[in-house]
């Protein structure tokens, strides 16, 4: 008989990396000086690892929101919003949810990842999801959950996506699901593709917009409203604790899915409900996100500056107004190495490794906010041009 234990010795590979002083993980910051910098073993660095992309997490309103709630609601609901757990609050942001992103009703969760987790309730044995390579873990864990069957089509290859939906039994229930801005490239998904290939395969289109709400679109209401494709999308999910600056999370849809959610979604049922603190916190970033436009054009000002220059310096980032920059190392260990050269030079950036990404696409994940100044950017930009000496790309 073997003890379940067995497995966790931790991982070879992650003592060498310990060893070798370039583990990535886990590390903790003592201080945040500034809405862009961490103070980490005594020394400031600059941020440019987080999904705050608005700056949110650290704006007076939001703070003082969730401060109030506090005072006024406590710090935790005591049971789930099925049972003795719902607040006033929570249906105030859900209504102000459903409204901000054009559907016709929301539900509220405990975090982002159990919003997507809720979709399992959406399928079963007999259906088949078809989802992005890139997909977030959390996508992939409701499809587990729901027991359907899981394909996954070449990131945004429309052509892969149309053959894997020619593929799917004909009585099989279909729905495709992607995020709306990845959350490790920055790039957009294929809406208009994925909406083309739905309508003529009679599949639903769920959208992850984690990582595009607050920044994509005009009025922020991410990559569908980018795209102008809101009707395109069946079910919506998102998450606070990026642009809204806070912990929670939502599905978005049609009045009679979310009901069912409600009831069905053990994600929802079965754990303890969304903290006041958090619900306030999210309802002041959705007025910032409303009030205040410049944030996401400043956001995208700088995302263009920065990504250029790593673009010019021969690092493989493809230029873009997106927040999020993956610069594409390949190797573990490389990865690992060129993030402890950015962490000496001052910037803790993210360092992806599978299963974060595909086996052997190990990356450094560079993101900056509304809160990075120009003088942020810089120090970004002359830590890369300082780790050129890792000779990872060739030589300018
Ligand atoms: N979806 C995507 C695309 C994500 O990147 C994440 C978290 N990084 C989640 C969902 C889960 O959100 P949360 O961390 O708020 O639970």
């Amino acid at each position: 008989m073997s003890d379940v234990f067995a497995k966790c010795r931790l991982p070879g590979t992650y003592q060498f990396v310990k060893d070798l002083g370039v583990y990535p993980y886990y590390r903790a910051i003592e201080e945040r000086p500034g809405g862009a910098e961490v103070l980490i073993d005594g020394r400031v660095l600059v941020q440019a690892g987080s999904n705050d992309y608005l700056g949110l997490s650290g704006d007076d309103r939001v703070k003082e929101a969730a401060v109030e709630a506090t005072r006024r609601l406590g710090t935790g609901g005591g049971g789930s919003r099925l049972s003795n757990g719902s607040l006033a609050l929570h249906e105030e942001l859900e209504a102000r949810l459903a409204a901000f992103l054009g559907r016709a009703a929301a539900m509220v969760t405990s975090s982002g990842y159990l919003a997507n987790l809720a979709l399992a309730a959406l399928v079963g044995p007999e259906d088949t999801v078809i989802g992005d390579r890139l997909i977030h873990a959390c996508l992939i864990d409701a499809v587990r959950l729901g027991g359907a069957r899981l394909r996954r089509y070449r990131h945004n290859d429309m052509d892969h996506l149309e053959r894997l939906l020619g593929a799917c039994d004909p009585g099989a229930g279909r729905l495709i699901v992607t995020e709306g801005m990845f959350s490790t490239s920055g790039g957009v998904c294929d809406l208009p593709g994925i909406a083309r290939l739905a309508r003529a395969h009679g599949a639903r289109v769920a959208l992850d917009s984690a990582h595009d709400v607050g920044v994509l679109g005009a009025s922020g209401r991410g990559a569908a409203e980018h795209h102008g494709l809101e009707d395109a999308v069946d079910v919506q999910t998102v998450t606070f604790s990026k642009a809204l600056g806070t912990v929670g999370g939502a599905v978005a849809g049609p009045e009679e899915i979310i009901a069912y959610l409600r009831h069905y979604a053990r994600s929802m049922v079965f754990t303890a409900a969304l903290p006041p603190a958090c619900a306030a916190a999210a309802l002041a970033a959705l007025d910032v996100v409303a009030a205040e436009p410049e944030r996401r054009h400043r956001l995208r000002a700088a995302a263009r500056r920065l990504s250029g220059e790593l673009a010019a310096m021969g690092y493989g980032v493809v230029p873009s107004d997106r927040p999020v920059m993956a610069v594409p190392v390949g190797d573990d260990l490389l990865c690992f190495r060129l993030w402890r050269e950015l962490f000496d030079e001052g910037v803790f950036a993210t360092a992806m490794v599978a299963p974060g990404v595909p086996p052997g696409q190990a990356l450094v994940r560079v993101s900056i906010t509304a809160a990075h100044t120009e003088a942020h950017l810089d120090r970004i930009a002359s830590a890369f041009a300082a780790a050129r000496r890792m000779r990872l790309i060739p030589e300018t």
